[in-house]
């Protein structure tokens, strides 16, 4: 028996487990040439981030493309990252914005799929089993430097001015111990974690083909990596490569951070016996400072933007988010939109190379923007559900007004749908409060303001002249009608055109008649069709704004 075995059967004695049984237990995926397989690989840290979903889609998508396999893992290996539960927030954050993993954890304890567990807390005798071949080889070996030692290495390199920094060459003072050394600390029972044994050199580069940014050259590790801390707890070096390995991943999708760390992973699945998997590192979401107008990272403590549960809250629909993203991740995506305007968005034949390697500006307005589009071909049944399942959480008043009378609410959304010009007041659910604020008694707070160019004498003169012909039974022709039979007497045109040849000759146009009206109704000088909403509305409750609005213009 060499020293490695001894030494392989002091620090794993208890291990049975092999690699090779691992093979045969999670065997290459039977999937068609060209399907990717891809893994979500979140911390629970309770919070997703936008760039979480962003990567999450990614992961999807190129899974879904290709005929292959997307999955969700949950990293938990380090424990200062982690919180009670910090796995549903995750998995509830995906869920709203509608992605789906083919396999993976499913929920606080729950997963599904033949390559488990998909949580590394739950995988420590794979991660051993490994970790004891490596040692067996000569690959691995036990540190005993104590955090002081670490700090001193550490001071006494920047002192001599070495360029890297870290546990390497003659630092690596564990690197050597002969087998009774290492024996003899062993049984005194003092701590140690595993560190790889780097065969790195710095004249050597490591080239790789990154899907997202093409050919990338690095210098070789050098480091002799952590692989488990002194809790037996893998690293994320060395827990990802066991688990891209097993759980059969073909392309490692992650954020651009991650970058400087692959010529040790390179290293790891090289030392491990395993196949290198594809890597697409992935660029930040950005966004452009309010103060100081710099491109920066989006940041938790900065930006409430940054959390993907401040789209959930305020309510924006999934498919904006959604749709939203899918511009920022493929170019060709809005050409795609264009061409299926009605197609389901997973169906897009995302391109990672399609990819820019550039930081992604998030832009809010923009997400606005065509969330307006995407809730203005909605019908009107669909807003309302929407509404309703929202409002239920975030604004429990609005949910009891919209529940009261479901028909009611429902033919408020109607007002301006369907039509080929459909108006795009509503960007997000939160909108919708004050969007149907005139509708609702209880709602109703604003005042009339008359623009500049109507008096408050007028104002009345007009209300008092349009009560007299007011039918709620008129239909939009004759409600318009109306509208212009009482413009003359009062000084006003009913026709814009001849207003605009002539404004000397009268006070205003039709426009100006129907504004107050609309004032007095709804308080706001711009709303849907207002013959609708008077229609909705009902005589009583429009006579009375009507007197109310006269009073406040005669005061
Ligand atoms: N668990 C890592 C993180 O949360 C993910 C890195 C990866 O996707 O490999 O940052």
């Amino acid at each position: 028996m060499n020293d490695n075995i001894r030494l392989a059967q002091l620090l794993f004695g208890d291990v049975t487990l092999t690699p090779e049984e691992l093979e045969e237990r999670f065997p290459p995926r039977n999937l068609k040439e060209g399907a990717r397989v891809t893994r979500f690989a979140p911390s629970p840290t309770g919070y997703l981030h936008i760039g979480g979903l962003f990567g999450a889609l990614v992961d999807v998508l190129t899974a879904k493309a290709s005929g292959g396999v997307s999955y969700l893992r949950i990293e938990d290996t380090d424990k200062k990252r982690e919180i009670d539960d910090g796995v549903s927030a995750i998995i509830t954050g995906l869920d709203s914005f509608g992605v789906h993993f083919d396999e993976g954890v499913t929920g606080f304890g729950t997963e599904s799929g033949a390559y488990g567990p998909y949580t590394q807390s739950q995988r420590v005798d794979i991660y051993r089993a490994v970790a004891k071949r490596l040692v067996e080889q000569g690959l691995a070996y036990p540190c005993f430097c104590t955090a002081e030692e670490l700090n001193e290495i550490r001071e006494k390199q920047e002192k001599e001015g070495e360029d890297i920094r870290g546990y390497f060459g003659k630092w690596a003072k564990c690197r050597n111990l002969s087998f009774e050394e290492q024996k003899e600390k062993i049984e005194a029972g003092i701590p140690y974690v595993l560190r790889f044994r780097s065969s790195g050199s710095l004249d050597r580069r490591i080239f790789f083909d990154d899907v997202i940014r093409g050919k990338i050259e690095m210098p070789e590790n050098i480091i002799d990596e952590v692989l488990l801390k002194s809790d037996g707890i893998p690293t994320y070096h060395f827990a990802h490569v066991c688990d891209d390995h097993f759980m059969r991943t073909t392309h490692v999708i992650r954020g651009e951070e991650w970058i400087s760390s692959v010529p040790k992973h390179i290293a790891l699945f090289k030392a491990c016996g395993f196949k290198v998997p594809k890597y697409a590192h992935t660029p930040q979401v950005m966004k452009i400072d309010e103060e100081d107008g710099t491109k920066r990272k989006l940041s938790k403590r900065k930006d409430p933007e940054a959390a993907v549960s401040f789209f959930v809250e305020a309510g924006f629909p999934k498919e904006s988010l959604l749709e939203y993203l899918l511009t920022l991740l493929n170019s060709n995506f809005e050409d795609w939109r264009r061409a299926n305007p009605k197609e389901d968005l997973f169906s897009f034949n995302f391109n990672l190379k399609k990819m820019s390697s550039s930081g992604c500006l998030f832009d809010l307005v923009k997400l606005t923007d065509v969330s307006k589009n995407v809730i203005s071909v909605m019908d009107a049944k669909t807003v309302l559900d929407r509404v309703l399942t929202w409002a239920e959480s975030y604004d429990r008043e609005l949910f009891g007004l919209l529940d009261r009378d479901k028909k009611y609410a429902e033919a408020i959304f109607s007002i301006d749908r369907g039509t080929a010009k459909p108006r795009k007041d509503i960007a997000k659910w939160s909108d919708v409060r004050n969007y149907c604020k005139y509708f609702y008694d209880e709602l109703f707070d604003e005042e009339p303001v008359l623009p500049d160019n109507i008096g408050k004498e007028d104002a009345v003169a007009i209300l008092g002249a349009y009560e007299k012909v007011y039918d709620e039974n008129d239909d939009k022709d004759a409600w318009f009608a109306k509208m212009k039979e009482i413009c003359e007497p009062l000084g006003y045109t009913p026709n814009v055109k001849e207003y605009k040849k002539n404004p000397d000759a009268y006070k205003g146009h039709v426009g100006d008649v129907s504004t107050v009206v609309r004032l007095a109704v709804t308080a706001r000088k711009n709303t849907p069709d207002l013959c609708s909403i008077m229609a909705l509305l009902g005589k009583d409750r429009v006579f009375e704004r009507i007197h109310r609005a006269k009073e406040k213009f005669s005061a």
